[in-house]
């Protein structure tokens, strides 16, 4: 028999409270219809936690975590917590903790919603741990400082073993789809930095012959997504660029609510995290667009359907990503930011009627 899938629920801040409910309703209709064991950890996370546990990330959920195979994680909303040595950003802390070091985030157009192309298809594997990040690119202190009032340093940190291992996430991804690879870097300027990562993506592409592998310069790049972004399939690049990039690939089509991410490494566990922040502006007013963290939910169940040999989590993955599709294309019921009438209730409730 199958082992049931332990997921953890932790519903972050402001719209997390929202969207992360309509993603484990969504997903616990679509588990039943494919007869999927889940066993559902809730865990206390974010300024809820404070209040009921004295802490944004507290010892219950730090010590559950490692016992589960993944967990949606709804937006952190750390810049508006209440000073104090309890109100940690529990991101870098995960993200380190677990060894997440790929960001993949999809981008993909949806008719009739304000894409600015019809047939964007693109997937941006951002390095998660290292690069220019100051929050987790040293093991104790800050990656920045400022000696005087007048000068502040910024460190970036690339590492070899940090290059390879996100690339390496990106070539077989790249093998489970078309099979093209673009790495994106500033080697002409950054040429130890940038240099090393594209060293580690060329060594790489010597074991990935069947992968189609070019590169661009970052600033290139920048243009050519929002001119010809249809010409890329998977991109790889480094933790900034990868967070700039991927903000601006989610305008191409519809905005941040339409951009889902998940957090991988080379352990078992996944984290599901869309890309978008707590959104406070929209945050109890049910307009919240839930797709970016249901997607994010069925990427995480596709991954441990695989990882784990469970095919009914493949199934249901598959059938919630169809029935999302069916929603996104309903405008009574998607929501205003991607030109619907609807709101969060009435997309969630569309992608359940919609299963298969
Ligand atoms: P962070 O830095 O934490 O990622 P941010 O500063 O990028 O956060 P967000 O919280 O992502 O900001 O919000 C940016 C804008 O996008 C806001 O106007 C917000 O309402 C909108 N937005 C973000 N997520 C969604 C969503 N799921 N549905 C609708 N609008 C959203």
């Amino acid at each position: 028999m199958t082992k049931p899938l332990r997921v953890g629920i932790l519903n972050g801040d402001d719209i997390g409270h929202e969207i992360v409910p309509a993603s484990v309703e969504i997903a616990r209709a679509a588990a039943e219809l494919h007869g999927v064991d889940i066993d559902w950890q809730p865990l206390p996370i974010g300024a809820k936690a404070l209040e009921t546990h004295g802490n944004t990330l507290p010892p219950v959920t730090m010590e559950t975590l490692p016992t589960l195979d993944g967990w949606i994680l709804g937006p952190i909303g750390h810049r508006n917590y209440p000073k104090g040595p309890n109100s940690i950003n529990p991101h870098p802390i995960l993200r380190k903790q677990f060894n997440l070091f790929a960001n993949v985030r999809p981008t993909r157009s949806y008719p009739g919603i304000g894409c600015l192309f019809e047939d964007v298809d693109l997937v941006i594997v951002r390095e998660n741990n290292e690069g220019f990040q100051p929050d987790r690119n040293m093991i104790a202190g800050s990656g920045e400082f400022r000696p005087t009032d007048e000068i502040t340093l910024s460190v970036r940190v690339i590492t070899r073993t940090g290059s390879r291992r996100v690339a390496r996430a990106a070539f077989e991804l790249a093998r489970q789809r078309r099979k093209h690879l673009t790495y994106i870097h500033k080697d002409t300027v950054f040429k130890l930095g940038c240099g090393m990562f594209v060293e580690e993506c060329k060594k790489l592409a010597a074991e990935y012959p069947d992968v189609r592998v070019d590169d661009v310069i970052v600033d290139t790049f920048a243009m050519r997504l929002v001119r010809d972004p249809q010409t890329f399939d998977v991109v790889v690049t480094t933790n900034m660029f990868g967070d700039i990039l991927s903000d601006e690939a989610a305008g191409l089509v519809g905005g941040l609510g339409m951009a889902p991410g998940l957090c991988i490494g080379d352990g078992d566990v996944v984290m599901a995290q869309a890309t978008h922040g707590s959104a406070p502006d929209i945050a109890g007013r049910g307009i919240a667009n839930p797709y970016a963290m249901v997607e994010s939910t069925r990427m995480m169940f596709d991954w441990l359907g695989h990882s784990r040999n469970n095919q009914a989590a493949v199934k249901m993955a598959q059938s919630m990503s169809d029935a999302v599709t069916v929603a996104v294309g309903d405008e009574t019921a998607r929501t205003g930011d991607i030109r619907g009438k609807g709101n969060t209730r009435t997309f969630t409730q569309a992608v359940i009627k919609a299963l298969k």
